[in-house]
């Protein structure tokens, strides 16, 4: 669950029982500042590992507007002065949160207004790290991807996984635009880059590159 490394950020993976969800708390090693990314339903566990760790919690950070990945962020906002951003093409969304649960039968509690956008070339400052947002839609119209040079380390929420890539068949998904992102703010990484999805366990652009089905030149591709 835990990663020490040499990395200039500190990263701790909390997966919800209910989707297998991965929500993430990254941290600056020098200054102790954290953000959460995808708070979802683990977020009672990452408000009690803050809690313990004595930190302030510096923003809340959505790679897209699915119930799965926002439905613990009424829980941090209610115990966290932070502010929550998002893309703004995931705000329909994001406004939808508990019609969206509904649809798969679960309930969530609405979470607050956004406070601030998150758009493509915008650079989050972590601290003594980094981390450059990249539009990457076609998973959902406003999915994007957190990269973070210094720690060699992308969060790609559902735009790929170890093997896989994200759906494409949910409201406002391409299963076009989505190749185009993978193509384009995927596999221009460093091929050492981590790559902490959404779902499943972690890889990286080296391994997709040359491994996953729906990506590999040698691998028949489209998948039914
Ligand atoms: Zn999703
Ligand atoms: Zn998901």
């Amino acid at each position: 669950m835990e990663h020490m490394t040499a990395s200039p950020l500190t990263i701790r993976t909390f997966t919800s029982p209910v989707f297998g969800q991965n929500a993430y708390l990254a941290s600056c090693e020098a200054t102790g500042e954290t953000v959460a990314i995808d708070p979802g339903g683990a977020a009672a566990a990452m408000a009690a590992a803050l809690g313990e760790q004595g930190a302030e919690l510096n923003a809340i950070l959505l790679t897209h507007a699915h119930m799965d990945h926002i439905e613990g962020v009424a829980d941090l906002t209610a115990r966290f002065q932070a502010p929550v951003h998002l893309h703004p093409a995931d705000l329909p969304l994001y406004d939808a949160a508990t019609q969206q649960a509904a649809m798969f039968g679960h309930r969530i509690q609405a979470p607050p207004p956004p406070d601030g956008e998150l758009s493509h070339g915008q650079v989050v400052q972590l601290g003594s790290c980094r981390l450059e947002v990249r539009h990457a839609p076609g998973h959902s119209p406003g999915h994007v991807i957190l990269y973070g040079p210094e720690a060699e380390v992308a969060f790609v929420g559902d735009v790929v996984f170890a093997g896989s890539i994200g759906r494409t068949d949910l409201p406002g998904g391409s299963f076009d635009q989505l190749m185009a992102s993978i193509r384009e703010q995927v596999l221009t990484l460093p091929d050492e880059t981590r790559l902490l999805p959404g779902h499943g366990p972690e890889t990286t652009v080296q391994r997709e590159r040359t491994t996953n089905p729906f990506i590999a030149p040698d691998h028949p591709g489209r998948h039914a």
